[in-house]
C-alpha cells in the first residue's frame, strides 16, 4: 500500500513527466526490485523515468521538497546492490535518457546521455573506425552512467584502462538539484580532477546525466589465442611471464576447467574440455608490432607447458571466443539457479598461491567456486554456485565469501576491481580502510549531498550495521528477499 508521501510525489512528477513515466503499481515496482546481486530483493516505492536533464532536476527538487531519497538506474546489471532502495524512495531509471548526441571522428569523442546503452554506442562508432574501450562483459545491456558509476572495466581495460580514463567531461545533477558541468572538453585541465572524483561514486554524489567520451581507434591488426593447460599453475604462470615480458595484450583473460566445461556445453565452441585452465590473449596493433608479439608469445607459452594453442585470425572465430567469454554468467546457471561473486584486484605476482587457495576453500565449505576473471589485472571472479532456498549452502556460501575477501586482502588486495562496493561489500570497507579514512570519505559524501538522500546506505558503512559486517549484507532484506537463511 503506497503512502500518502509517495502517491501526493507521484501525483506532482506526472505533471512535468507524464503519467506513463511514473510507476507506482506493485507489479510495475517488482521489475525495479533487484539487479544483478540478485539474492537482494526490495522494491522502491515508485519510479521515475525522465527524459531530460531538466526533467532528472525536477524530480531531484520534488524529492527534496518531500523529503524523500533516490536512487539512480541504468540497467539494473550492477553486481553489487548498487540500485537496491534500501530506504525505499524514489528510483530514476534512466533508460529513456539514451541518445547519441554528437560522435566528433575528428576529435575521436561522444557526447551521449547517460542511459545510453554500451554497445550501441560501439555500433554507431564503428563506421567512424572508433570504439568505446570500457567492455564489460554486460555490454549489450548495461548503460553508460552505470559503468561511470562503477567505475566499469571488461576484457580489454588491460590495456586500454577502465571507465575514468575514458570520460573527459560529465553533466551531473547534484542531489541538491544543480545542475553542474564536471570537466571540459579537453585532455588537459586546471585543478582538482572533478571528474575523477565523479567515476565511481555510484550514485552517491548525484546523477550523470549527459557525458563526454573518449574513443579510440579500432587496431589494424587482431589476434586472438585460447592457449590451454594440463595444470592451473601453468597457467597463471603464464599470466606473470606475459605481463614481466612487456607483451601489453589487448585482453588476458583465465578460466578453469569447469567454466571451460560449462562454457562449451553451453555455447559450442569447442574449448579443450580435459583442460586443468585455458587463458584467452588478444594481441592488437601495428601488423608488424602485433606478428613480433605473437612470436615471443609462442615462445611464453611453450616454455609453460601450453598444451593446445588455437588462433583466432578471423572477426567471426575472435567474436565467437569473445561471445563464450562473456556469457560465463549464462553458462553456470546451468548448475545451480544463483551465484555469489566476488571481484578482488590482487597483486599478478600472488595469482598461483590465491587462485590454489580459493580451489582449497571450495573444498572446505563443500561448494563449487569455478572462476573467470580478467587475469591480465589481477582482478579475480570467483563465482560461488548456489541454492537461495538451501539454508546450509547459503550459510557455507556467505562463509566462503568472506573468507576469499580476507584471503585477497591479506595478500595486499582490494575489495573490488570493476563491480563497485554497493551495499554488498560496503560492510566490508572497515576491513581495507581506516576509521580516518572512512571518515573523510563520509565527509566528502556530506559536502555533495548533505542530507544524505543520493542512493544512501551504499559505499560508506553504515554504523547501526556494523554487527552485520561478517556476512556484509543486510541480514533483513536477505531474509525478506527469500533467502533462506
Ligand atoms: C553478466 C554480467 C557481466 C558483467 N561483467 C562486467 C565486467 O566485465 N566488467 C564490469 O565492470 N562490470 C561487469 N558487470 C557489472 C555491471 O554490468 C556494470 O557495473 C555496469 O556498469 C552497470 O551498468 P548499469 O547500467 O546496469 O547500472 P545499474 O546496475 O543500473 O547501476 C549501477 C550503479 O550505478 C548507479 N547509476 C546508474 N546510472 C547512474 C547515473 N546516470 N548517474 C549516477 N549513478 C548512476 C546506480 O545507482 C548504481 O549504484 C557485469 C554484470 C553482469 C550481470
Amino acid at each position: 500500500m503506497a503512502s500518502w508521501t509517495t502517491l501526493a510525489f507521484a501525483k506532482e512528477a506526472k505533471q512535468f513527466l507524464g503519467d506513463d513515466a511514473v510507476l507506482t503499481q506493485t507489479a510495475e515496482l517488482k521489475t525495479y526490485e533487484t539487479d544483478a546481486l540478485v539474492m537482494m530483493k526490495t522494491p522502491p516505492d515508485v519510479v521515475v523515468l525522465p527524459k531530460t536533464t531538466e526533467q532528472v532536476q525536477q524530480v531531484i527538487r520534488l524529492c527534496q521538497k518531500f523529503d524523500l531519497p533516490f536512487i539512480p538506474r541504468g540497467s539494473g546489471t550492477g553486481l553489487s546492490g548498487g540500485t537496491l532502495p534500501m530506504r525505499g524512495g524514489v528510483m530514476i531509471g534512466l533508460s529513456r535518457m539514451n541518445r547519441i548526441l554528437k560522435i566528433d571522428a575528428q576529435k575521436r569523442t561522444a557526447w551521449v546521455e547517460t542511459g545510453v546503452i554500451n554497445a550501441w554506442l560501439n555500433r554507431e562508432a564503428k563506421p567512424h573506425g572508433l570504439f568505446f574501450a570500457p567492455d564489460p562483459s554486460s555490454q549489450g545491456a548495461c548503460t553508460i552512467g552505470g559503468n561511470i558509476a562503477e567505475n566499469a572495466g571488461g576484457i580489454h581495460c588491460v590495456k586500454y584502462g577502465v571507465t575514468s580514463n575514458h570520460v573527459l567531461a560529465l553533466e551531473v545533477v547534484t542531489p541538491e538539484g544543480d545542475i553542474v558541468q564536471l570537466g571540459q572538453n579537453s585532455e588537459t585541465v586546471a585543478g582538482p580532477d572533478w571528474v575523477g572524483l565523479f567515476i565511481g561514486s555510484e550514485g552517491t554524489f548525484g546523477i550523470a546525466t549527459k557525458a563526454l567520451l573518449k574513443l579510440m581507434p579500432v587496431a589494424q591488426k587482431t589476434l586472438v589465442f585460447l592457449a590451454s593447460f594440463s595444470a592451473l599453475t601453468d597457467a597463471t604462470e603464464t599470466v606473470s611471464a606475459i605481463i614481466a615480458l612487456g607483451l601489453q595484450p589487448s585482453a588476458l583473460e583465465f578460466m578453469d576447467a569447469l567454466t571451460v566445461k560449462l562454457v562449451n556445453q553451453a555455447f559450442h565452441v569447442g574449448f579443450p574440455e580435459e583442460a586443468a585452465a585455458v587463458l584467452l590473449i588478444e594481441l592488437d596493433g601495428d601488423p608488424r608490432q602485433v606478428a613480433i608479439h605473437a612470436q615471443q608469445l609462442h615462445r611464453i607459452l611453450k616454455e609453460h607447458g601450453v598444451v593446445q594453442l588455437r588462433e583466432a585470425t578471423d572477426e567471426g572465430d575472435r567474436l565467437a571466443l569473445w561471445k563464450a567469454r562473456k556469457g560465463t554468467v549464462a553458462a553456470y546457471g546451468r548448475l545451480y539457479p544463483s551465484f555469489y561473486l566476488h571481484d578482488c584486484v590482487i597483486p599478478r605476482s600472488r595469482l598461483t598461491e590465491v587462485i590454489l587457495a580459493i580451489e582449497e576453500l571450495a573444498r572446505e565449505y563443500d561448494l563449487l567456486i569455478p572462476s573467470v576473471f580478467h587475469a591480465g589485472d589481477g582482478n579475480l571472479h570467483p563465482h560461488i554456485l548456489m541454492d537461495p532456498q538451501d539454508r546450509a549452502m547459503v550459510k557455507r556460501a556467505l562463509a566462503a565469501g568472506e573468507a576469499i575477501l580476507d584471503l585477497c586482502l591479506s595478500v595486499g588486495g582490494v575489495l573490488s576491481g570493476e563491480h563497485g562496493i554497493g551495499i554488498e561489500k560496503s560492510g566490508f570497507m572497515t576491513r581495507l580502510f581506516t576509521a580516518s579514512e572512512l571518515e573523510v570519505m563520509r565527509r566528502l559524501k556530506h559536502v555533495f549531498d548533505p542530507e544524505d538522500r543520493a542512493n544512501p546506505e551504499k559505499i560508506f558503512p553504515m554504523r547501526s550495521r556494523c554487527g552485520e559486517a561478517h556476512t556484509g549484507l543486510p541480514l533483513k532484506i536477505l531474509q525478506a528477499s527469500g533467502v533462506w537463511i
